[in-house]
């Protein structure tokens, strides 16, 4: 296979067709500017889950819930360490009630996580 073969545009609909694989002059600019919007809001997320009462959410909740929800219905009980918002707070899931918390282990939020990434390809 050449190196360079000619690749459309990444931006959904425009056709236009490039030497490398990327945006056309056009919409490279565009894609920037969304890289910067998703930027900001992985800020504003990381805000949130240090905020005083997220964590004392957070605290009672595993408190009530101390065993991972996933492990448990495959009959094995692991400390959880995670309170995991079962609807992402970016798809507007409710932050603080608690019937959009399960509690996971570590091992299980980083595949449920993993997960969530994939389907937004
Ligand atoms: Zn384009
Ligand atoms: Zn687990």
């Amino acid at each position: 296979m050449p190196r360079s073969a000619p690749t459309p545009c990444r931006h959904p609909g425009c056709g236009m067709v490039l030497a490398k694989p990327g945006y056309c002059d056009k919409h490279r600019g565009a894609a920037y500017r969304d890289y910067g919007r998703t930027r900001r809001s992985f800020d504003i997320e990381r805000g949130f889950y240090q905020s005083a009462t997220w964590r004392a959410v957070r605290a009672a909740f595993l408190r009530q819930h101390p065993v991972c929800v996933r492990c448990a219905g495959r009959g094995r009980v692991v400390a959880a360490v995670v309170a995991d918002h079962v609807q992402p707070l970016k798809d507007g899931g409710a932050r603080f009630d608690w019937t959009n918390l399960q509690a996971l282990c570590v091992a299980c939020h980083n595949s449920k996580t993993a997960g969530e990434t994939a389907r937004r390809r």
